[in-house]
């Protein structure tokens, strides 16, 4: 059916969008599928997709693949990929060797992204779903931090903490910066130092803020078994063509870009009547 395939489509769309995208604008994004039945249907899984707000809802891209820790592992359902790698670039490569594999397009991790509905998935946009998602990647946010005041709020670890000292506030984007003493700085050195002892390089830097928010929005649809209320579909006069169709997708694993998001369809779903 058309549904792992719209599936994968939507979450190459949220990831070109930060991982997060309003609902209204996803729906803008595929009208020119003529499938919003469809895309309602598959966005109420809520393995793959969290719809929060009220008013402006937001869609965020949620899965349940993850990194594969496993040293020398001969099959599970996770990605065997090295971290450094999904970040960017494995340091280790040209000098003394990386022991993780490099190669997306392994038999094995083409098909563990098959299971996952993430099919078609390049490297970086790989990165953006399971940086909100996979929550071994990122130190995660102090809470103790968060709370109480001073220099390092009720941590009891302080300095040595090696969570994330940011504003919760501010990464939920709910603070009002003046009268918060907390940081609202990934790169001021506390915050600086735990995201690099995670390997967290320069280039991922400005992808962090978003990546928290969604962790957070996952995080807390979780904590209360958000139950998914059916997308109501935006008002009707969409006729931008965003999207470009790609009719040929299967060998085209290798050249898709985070930036062109295209469209996995081999056929149009729709036969529309002649004429314009
Ligand atoms: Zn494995
Ligand atoms: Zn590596
Ligand atoms: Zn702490
Ligand atoms: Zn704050």
């Amino acid at each position: 059916g058309v549904t792992p395939v719209l599936s994968a489509l939507i979450n190459r769309l949220l990831c070109a969008h930060d991982g997060r995208m309003e609902l209204k604008d996803l729906y803008f994004q595929v009208s020119i599928l003529n499938l919003n039945d469809e895309v309602e249907t598959v966005l109420k899984d809520t393995s793959m997709f969290v719809t929060t707000g009220d008013e402006d809802k937001v869609v965020v891209a949620k899965t349940k693949l993850r990194l594969c820790r496993v040293k020398d592992c001969e099959n599970c359902s996770n990605l065997h990929l090295c971290k450094l790698y999904l970040f960017g670039e494995c340091p280790y490569i040209k000098s003394r060797g990386c022991r993780f594999c490099h190669d997306l397009y392994l038999g094995h991790n083409v098909n563990v992204l098959h299971q996952h509905n993430l099919m078609h998935m390049d490297r970086s946009e790989l990165c953006i779903i399971l940086l909100q998602n996979d929550t071994t990647l990122l130190p995660p946010v102090c809470f103790t931090y968060n709370r109480g005041s001073g220099e390092y709020g009720n941590c009891p670890d302080k300095e040595a903490c090696n969570r994330l000292h940011v504003c919760e506030n501010y990464i939920r984007g709910i603070c009002e910066g003046t009268k918060c003493s907390r940081s609202h700085d990934f790169y001021e050195p506390h915050p600086m130092k735990t995201l690099q002892a995670k390997g967290v390089p320069s280039q991922l830097m400005g992808s962090l803020l978003p990546a928290y928010k969604n962790m957070l929005t996952i995080r807390d649809a979780n904590r209360i078994s958000y139950s998914n209320t059916p997308a109501t579909s935006p008002a009707q006069s969409f006729s931008v063509i965003r999207l470009a169709a790609d009719t040929n997708i299967a060998q085209k694993l290798t050249s898709v870009a985070v930036q062109e998001v295209k469209l996995v369809f081999k056929t149009p779903p729709i036969i529309t009547s002649a004429g314009t």
